[in-house]
Protein backbone atom coordinates (compact mmCIF):
# COMPACT_ATOMS: atom_id res chain seq x y z
CA UNK A 1 0.00 0.00 0.00
CA UNK A 2 1.28 3.48 -0.64
CA UNK A 3 0.24 6.76 0.93
CA UNK A 4 0.02 10.06 0.29
CA UNK A 5 3.21 11.64 1.84
CA UNK A 6 3.85 15.75 1.48
CA UNK A 7 7.13 16.32 0.64
CA UNK A 8 9.74 16.55 3.65
CA UNK A 9 10.88 20.06 3.32
CA UNK A 10 6.84 21.17 3.98
CA UNK A 11 6.98 17.95 6.96
CA UNK A 12 9.76 19.81 8.21
CA UNK A 13 7.96 23.01 8.60
CA UNK A 14 7.10 24.00 12.20
CA UNK A 15 3.76 26.14 11.83
CA UNK A 16 3.20 29.70 12.60
CA UNK A 17 2.27 30.66 16.12
CA UNK A 18 -0.14 33.45 15.94
CA UNK A 19 -0.29 35.63 18.85
CA UNK A 20 -3.22 34.53 21.41
CA UNK A 21 -6.61 36.65 21.49
CA UNK A 22 -8.02 35.05 24.80
CA UNK A 23 -6.82 33.67 28.40
CA UNK A 24 -6.49 30.23 29.12
CA UNK A 25 -10.67 30.39 30.68
CA UNK A 26 -11.32 31.71 27.54
CA UNK A 27 -11.77 35.37 29.01
CA UNK A 28 -11.65 38.68 26.91
CA UNK A 29 -8.56 40.81 28.14
CA UNK A 30 -5.95 43.14 26.52
CA UNK A 31 -4.17 42.00 23.67
CA UNK A 32 -1.15 42.61 23.86
CA UNK A 33 0.19 39.82 21.83
CA UNK A 34 0.43 40.83 18.02
CA UNK A 35 1.78 44.24 17.92
CA UNK A 36 -2.00 45.49 16.50
CA UNK A 37 -2.94 49.17 16.66
CA UNK A 38 -4.27 49.59 20.16
CA UNK A 39 -6.77 52.14 18.39
CA UNK A 40 -8.12 50.42 15.78
CA UNK A 41 -8.69 51.59 12.57
CA UNK A 42 -9.00 54.87 11.21
CA UNK A 43 -12.70 55.39 10.38
CA UNK A 44 -12.18 56.70 6.68
CA UNK A 45 -10.52 53.27 5.79
CA UNK A 46 -13.15 51.45 7.89
CA UNK A 47 -15.75 53.21 5.98
CA UNK A 48 -13.77 52.45 2.70
CA UNK A 49 -14.24 48.46 3.22
CA UNK A 50 -18.12 48.87 4.16
CA UNK A 51 -18.11 50.34 1.10
CA UNK A 52 -16.86 47.82 -0.97
CA UNK A 53 -19.07 45.42 0.27
CA UNK A 54 -21.80 46.36 -2.84
CA UNK A 55 -19.10 45.36 -4.88
CA UNK A 56 -19.07 41.60 -3.47
CA UNK A 57 -20.03 39.95 -6.79
CA UNK A 58 -17.22 41.14 -8.46
CA UNK A 59 -13.75 39.83 -8.64
CA UNK A 60 -11.12 42.59 -7.14
CA UNK A 61 -8.89 44.33 -9.36
CA UNK A 62 -6.03 42.13 -10.17
CA UNK A 63 -3.88 44.61 -10.93
CA UNK A 64 -4.63 46.91 -7.58
CA UNK A 65 -4.10 49.96 -9.97
CA UNK A 66 -5.55 52.49 -7.52
CA UNK A 67 -3.35 51.23 -4.43
CA UNK A 68 -0.75 51.16 -6.99
CA UNK A 69 -1.01 54.78 -8.00
CA UNK A 70 -1.88 55.95 -4.34
CA UNK A 71 1.28 54.00 -3.03
CA UNK A 72 3.01 55.77 -5.80
CA UNK A 73 1.57 59.59 -4.90
CA UNK A 74 2.10 58.67 -0.72
CA UNK A 75 5.55 57.20 -0.85
CA UNK A 76 7.15 58.73 -3.70
CA UNK A 77 7.68 54.97 -5.70
CA UNK A 78 6.96 53.82 -9.24
CA UNK A 79 3.92 52.76 -9.78
CA UNK A 80 4.88 49.54 -11.75
CA UNK A 81 8.01 48.72 -9.17
CA UNK A 82 4.59 47.63 -6.65
CA UNK A 83 4.06 44.00 -5.63
CA UNK A 84 1.13 43.82 -3.24
CA UNK A 85 -0.24 40.31 -1.42
CA UNK A 86 -2.74 39.60 1.36
CA UNK A 87 -0.50 41.08 3.74
CA UNK A 88 3.50 41.26 3.47
CA UNK A 89 3.36 37.60 4.54
CA UNK A 90 2.46 36.80 1.22
CA UNK A 91 4.91 39.20 -0.33
CA UNK A 92 7.69 37.65 1.64
CA UNK A 93 6.49 33.96 0.55
CA UNK A 94 6.68 35.25 -3.39
CA UNK A 95 9.92 36.46 -3.05
CA UNK A 96 11.31 32.99 -1.52
CA UNK A 97 9.25 31.59 -4.42
CA UNK A 98 10.41 33.63 -7.05
CA UNK A 99 14.39 33.08 -6.10
CA UNK A 100 14.76 30.51 -4.51
CA UNK A 101 13.97 26.10 -4.26
CA UNK A 102 15.98 23.23 -3.62
CA UNK A 103 19.54 23.69 -2.98
CA UNK A 104 19.46 26.90 -2.36
CA UNK A 105 19.98 28.98 0.87
CA UNK A 106 18.34 31.80 2.37
CA UNK A 107 20.01 33.46 5.55
CA UNK A 108 18.04 35.14 8.19
CA UNK A 109 19.00 36.15 12.13
CA UNK A 110 18.32 33.67 14.79
CA UNK A 111 15.86 35.65 16.63
CA UNK A 112 13.87 36.84 13.38
CA UNK A 113 10.54 36.84 12.36
CA UNK A 114 8.72 33.07 12.23
CA UNK A 115 7.50 33.53 8.69
CA UNK A 116 11.10 33.61 7.23
CA UNK A 117 11.68 29.86 8.49
CA UNK A 118 8.42 28.57 6.89
CA UNK A 119 9.02 30.43 3.41
CA UNK A 120 11.97 29.36 2.98
CA UNK A 121 11.12 25.66 3.96
CA UNK A 122 8.15 26.06 1.58
CA UNK A 123 10.30 26.03 -1.65
CA UNK A 124 12.82 23.50 -0.12
CA UNK A 125 15.43 26.23 0.40
CA UNK A 126 17.40 25.28 3.03
CA UNK A 127 17.15 27.82 6.15
CA UNK A 128 20.51 29.76 6.76
CA UNK A 129 20.73 31.07 10.47
CA UNK A 130 22.93 33.86 11.58
CA UNK A 131 23.26 34.62 15.32
CA UNK A 132 22.63 38.30 17.10
CA UNK A 133 24.74 40.58 18.33
CA UNK A 134 22.75 40.87 22.17
CA UNK A 135 19.59 40.06 20.20
CA UNK A 136 20.16 42.96 16.75
CA UNK A 137 20.93 42.04 13.58
CA UNK A 138 24.94 41.13 13.46
CA UNK A 139 25.45 42.45 9.51
CA UNK A 140 29.13 40.71 9.72
CA UNK A 141 27.22 37.37 10.84
CA UNK A 142 24.92 37.46 7.84
CA UNK A 143 28.08 38.24 5.65
CA UNK A 144 29.58 35.52 6.70
CA UNK A 145 27.26 33.17 5.98
CA UNK A 146 26.66 34.02 2.47
CA UNK A 147 27.50 31.50 0.17
CA UNK A 148 27.58 30.44 -3.57
CA UNK A 149 24.17 29.07 -3.16
CA UNK A 150 22.82 31.69 -1.39
CA UNK A 151 19.60 33.27 -3.13
CA UNK A 152 17.71 35.43 -0.85
CA UNK A 153 18.61 37.28 3.15
CA UNK A 154 15.42 38.41 5.20
CA UNK A 155 16.15 41.20 7.16
CA UNK A 156 12.96 43.14 9.24
CA UNK A 157 13.97 46.69 10.36
CA UNK A 158 13.08 47.01 13.19
CA UNK A 159 13.39 43.30 13.92
CA UNK A 160 10.44 41.33 15.07
CA UNK A 161 10.60 39.84 17.99
CA UNK A 162 13.32 41.55 19.26
CA UNK A 163 12.45 45.26 18.43
CA UNK A 164 15.90 45.84 17.28
CA UNK A 165 16.74 48.61 14.72
CA UNK A 166 19.94 48.07 12.43
CA UNK A 167 21.05 51.43 11.13
CA UNK A 168 20.34 52.87 7.68
CA UNK A 169 24.22 53.20 6.88
CA UNK A 170 24.51 49.10 8.20
CA UNK A 171 21.92 47.83 5.75
CA UNK A 172 24.35 49.71 3.14
CA UNK A 173 27.01 47.95 4.18
CA UNK A 174 24.98 44.88 4.09
CA UNK A 175 23.71 45.34 0.49
CA UNK A 176 27.31 46.23 -0.26
CA UNK A 177 29.08 42.98 1.03
CA UNK A 178 26.21 40.96 -0.81
CA UNK A 179 26.92 39.01 -4.40
CA UNK A 180 24.68 40.97 -6.90
CA UNK A 181 22.73 37.90 -7.71
CA UNK A 182 21.21 37.51 -3.61
CA UNK A 183 18.29 38.70 -3.04
CA UNK A 184 18.33 41.49 -0.25
CA UNK A 185 14.79 41.72 1.19
CA UNK A 186 13.95 44.53 3.78
CA UNK A 187 10.80 43.50 5.73
CA UNK A 188 10.01 47.42 6.80
CA UNK A 189 6.75 46.43 8.75
CA UNK A 190 7.56 48.86 11.61
CA UNK A 191 9.18 51.41 9.42
CA UNK A 192 6.24 54.44 10.50
CA UNK A 193 7.25 53.91 13.79
CA UNK A 194 11.00 55.14 13.12
CA UNK A 195 12.07 58.37 13.10
CA UNK A 196 11.79 59.02 9.42
CA UNK A 197 14.78 61.42 9.50
CA UNK A 198 16.74 58.54 10.88
CA UNK A 199 15.71 56.19 8.22
CA UNK A 200 13.79 56.16 5.05
CA UNK A 201 12.88 52.46 5.28
CA UNK A 202 14.90 51.27 2.38
CA UNK A 203 13.50 52.87 -0.38
CA UNK A 204 16.45 54.46 -1.37
CA UNK A 205 18.44 51.16 -1.87
CA UNK A 206 15.34 49.33 -3.52
CA UNK A 207 14.99 52.46 -5.98
CA UNK A 208 18.58 52.38 -6.83
CA UNK A 209 19.94 48.77 -6.59
CA UNK A 210 18.70 45.78 -8.56
CA UNK A 211 18.81 43.22 -5.88
CA UNK A 212 16.43 45.01 -2.72
CA UNK A 213 12.44 44.38 -2.20
CA UNK A 214 11.12 46.35 0.46
CA UNK A 215 8.22 45.41 2.07
CA UNK A 216 5.58 47.32 3.79
CA UNK A 217 2.21 46.46 5.86
CA UNK A 218 -1.07 48.13 6.38
CA UNK A 219 -1.06 45.49 9.37
CA UNK A 220 0.29 47.16 11.95
CA UNK A 221 0.31 51.29 12.23
CA UNK A 222 -2.66 51.82 9.96
CA UNK A 223 -4.39 49.10 11.80
CA UNK A 224 -5.98 47.03 9.16
CA UNK A 225 -4.58 43.60 10.40
CA UNK A 226 -7.91 41.53 9.48
CA UNK A 227 -7.42 43.18 6.23
CA UNK A 228 -4.48 41.43 4.64
CA UNK A 229 -3.22 44.22 2.91
CA UNK A 230 1.32 44.33 2.20
CA UNK A 231 3.20 45.45 -0.46
CA UNK A 232 6.73 45.87 -1.69
CA UNK A 233 9.05 47.72 -3.50
CA UNK A 234 11.98 46.31 -5.69
CA UNK A 235 13.33 47.00 -9.61
CA UNK A 236 10.99 45.88 -12.28
CA UNK A 237 12.45 42.36 -12.89
CA UNK A 238 12.21 41.17 -8.86
CA UNK A 239 8.33 42.89 -9.44
CA UNK A 240 8.05 40.61 -12.64
CA UNK A 241 9.25 37.63 -11.39
CA UNK A 242 6.72 37.59 -8.13
CA UNK A 243 4.14 38.89 -10.00
CA UNK A 244 4.54 35.70 -12.09
CA UNK A 245 3.39 33.39 -9.02
CA UNK A 246 1.28 35.29 -7.50
CA UNK A 247 -2.48 34.35 -6.81
CA UNK A 248 -4.15 36.70 -9.16
CA UNK A 249 -7.18 37.96 -6.81
CA UNK A 250 -5.46 37.68 -3.56
CA UNK A 251 -5.81 40.49 -2.76
CA UNK A 252 -9.97 41.81 -2.11
CA UNK A 253 -11.55 45.27 -3.09
CA UNK A 254 -12.50 46.23 0.46
CA UNK A 255 -8.54 45.83 1.28
CA UNK A 256 -7.44 47.49 -1.58
CA UNK A 257 -9.97 50.69 -0.39
CA UNK A 258 -9.31 50.39 2.75
CA UNK A 259 -6.01 50.95 2.46
CA UNK A 260 -6.03 54.04 0.31
CA UNK A 261 -8.27 55.89 2.81
CA UNK A 262 -5.66 54.76 5.54
CA UNK A 263 -3.33 56.22 3.57
CA UNK A 264 -5.17 59.73 4.10
CA UNK A 265 -5.05 59.17 7.75
CA UNK A 266 -2.51 61.65 8.66
CA UNK A 267 -3.88 62.68 12.19
CA UNK A 268 -4.56 58.98 13.37
CA UNK A 269 -0.87 57.75 11.99
CA UNK A 270 0.74 60.67 13.84
CA UNK A 271 -1.37 60.08 17.05
CA UNK A 272 -0.47 56.13 17.03
CA UNK A 273 3.76 56.84 16.50
CA UNK A 274 3.22 60.03 18.97
CA UNK A 275 1.92 57.49 21.15
CA UNK A 276 3.91 54.77 20.82
CA UNK A 277 7.26 56.68 20.93
CA UNK A 278 6.34 58.16 24.21
CA UNK A 279 4.76 54.85 25.94
CA UNK A 280 7.41 52.43 24.67
CA UNK A 281 10.50 55.03 26.42
CA UNK A 282 8.29 54.61 29.86
CA UNK A 283 7.54 51.09 29.48
CA UNK A 284 10.94 50.11 28.92
CA UNK A 285 11.92 52.46 31.67
CA UNK A 286 9.54 50.06 34.09
CA UNK A 287 10.93 47.35 33.25
CA UNK A 288 14.71 48.43 33.15
CA UNK A 289 13.57 49.70 36.81
CA UNK A 290 13.20 46.21 37.87
CA UNK A 291 16.76 44.77 36.69
CA UNK A 292 17.28 44.14 40.43
CA UNK A 293 15.18 41.19 39.73
CA UNK A 294 16.86 40.30 36.62
CA UNK A 295 14.83 41.81 34.06
CA UNK A 296 15.52 44.27 31.44
CA UNK A 297 14.12 45.43 27.90
CA UNK A 298 15.92 44.89 24.56
CA UNK A 299 16.39 48.56 23.24
CA UNK A 300 13.11 48.70 20.79
CA UNK A 301 12.38 51.57 17.78
CA UNK A 302 9.29 48.96 17.20
CA UNK A 303 5.39 48.85 18.50
CA UNK A 304 6.67 46.29 21.11
CA UNK A 305 9.23 45.48 23.58
CA UNK A 306 11.00 42.46 24.10
CA UNK A 307 11.48 41.96 28.00
CA UNK A 308 14.08 39.75 29.49
CA UNK A 309 13.83 37.75 32.49
CA UNK A 310 17.23 36.47 33.74
CA UNK A 311 16.36 36.19 37.26
CA UNK A 312 14.46 33.80 39.46
CA UNK A 313 11.39 35.37 38.24
CA UNK A 314 11.09 32.80 34.79
CA UNK A 315 9.26 34.78 31.41
CA UNK A 316 6.92 31.83 31.78
CA UNK A 317 6.16 32.57 35.43
CA UNK A 318 5.54 35.89 33.95
CA UNK A 319 3.63 35.14 31.68
CA UNK A 320 0.95 33.13 33.11
CA UNK A 321 0.84 35.70 35.94
CA UNK A 322 -0.28 38.26 33.47
CA UNK A 323 -2.49 36.61 32.00
CA UNK A 324 -4.32 35.52 34.97
CA UNK A 325 -4.27 39.55 35.63
CA UNK A 326 -5.88 39.65 32.24
CA UNK A 327 -3.27 40.66 29.80
CA UNK A 328 -2.02 38.49 27.04
CA UNK A 329 1.67 38.85 25.79
CA UNK A 330 3.71 36.56 23.53
CA UNK A 331 5.83 33.88 25.21
CA UNK A 332 8.48 32.78 22.32
CA UNK A 333 9.92 29.50 23.54
CA UNK A 334 9.48 28.30 20.22
CA UNK A 335 11.43 31.25 18.86
CA UNK A 336 14.59 30.05 21.32
CA UNK A 337 13.32 32.72 23.33
CA UNK A 338 12.14 30.73 26.58
CA UNK A 339 13.41 33.94 28.59
CA UNK A 340 11.87 36.32 27.03
CA UNK A 341 8.16 38.48 26.87
CA UNK A 342 7.37 40.03 23.27
CA UNK A 343 4.62 42.92 24.71
CA UNK A 344 2.75 45.11 22.47
CA UNK A 345 2.28 48.99 23.59
CA UNK A 346 -1.06 49.37 24.44
CA UNK A 347 -3.36 52.23 24.85
CA UNK A 348 -2.31 53.86 28.45
CA UNK A 349 -4.72 52.10 30.57
CA UNK A 350 -3.41 48.57 29.27
CA UNK A 351 0.36 49.46 29.28
CA UNK A 352 0.47 51.25 32.80
CA UNK A 353 -1.83 48.19 33.64
CA UNK A 354 0.58 45.81 32.47
CA UNK A 355 3.31 47.42 34.19
CA UNK A 356 1.84 47.43 37.72
CA UNK A 357 0.38 43.63 37.25
CA UNK A 358 4.13 42.70 36.42
CA UNK A 359 5.77 44.16 38.67
CA UNK A 360 3.33 42.36 41.17
CA UNK A 361 4.13 39.22 39.69
CA UNK A 362 8.41 39.67 40.17
CA UNK A 363 7.57 41.54 43.78
CA UNK A 364 8.90 44.91 42.64
C1 LIG B 1 3.64 41.92 11.47
C2 LIG B 1 4.79 41.69 10.58
C3 LIG B 1 4.62 41.58 9.21
C4 LIG B 1 3.29 41.87 8.60
O1 LIG B 1 2.59 40.82 8.23
P1 LIG B 1 1.27 41.03 7.39
O2 LIG B 1 1.19 39.78 6.63
O3 LIG B 1 1.46 42.21 6.50
O4 LIG B 1 0.16 41.24 8.36
C5 LIG B 1 5.72 41.38 8.40
N1 LIG B 1 6.95 41.29 8.94
C6 LIG B 1 7.15 41.43 10.25
C7 LIG B 1 8.53 41.40 10.78
C8 LIG B 1 6.08 41.59 11.11
O5 LIG B 1 6.28 41.70 12.42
Amino acid sequence: MTTLVAKPWILDIAPYVPGRSTTDDGRKVAKLSSNENPFGTPDVARAAYVESAMMLERYPDASAADLRDALSAHYGVEADRIIYGTGSDEVLHLAAGAFAGQGDEIIYVRYGFAVYDIAARRVGATPVVAPDRDYATDVDAILARVTDRTRVVFVANPNNPTGTHTARSEIARLHAGLPRDVLLVLDQAYTEYLNPEDDDGGLELARTQPNVLVTRTFSKIFGLASARVGWGYAAPEVIDAMHRIRAPFSFPIGSQKAAIAALGAADFVEHSRAHNAEWRGWFAEQVNAMGNKGLRAVPSKANFVLVLFEGDVSAETAYKGLMAAGYIVRWLPGQGLPHGLRITIGTEEEITGLAAALRAIVGA
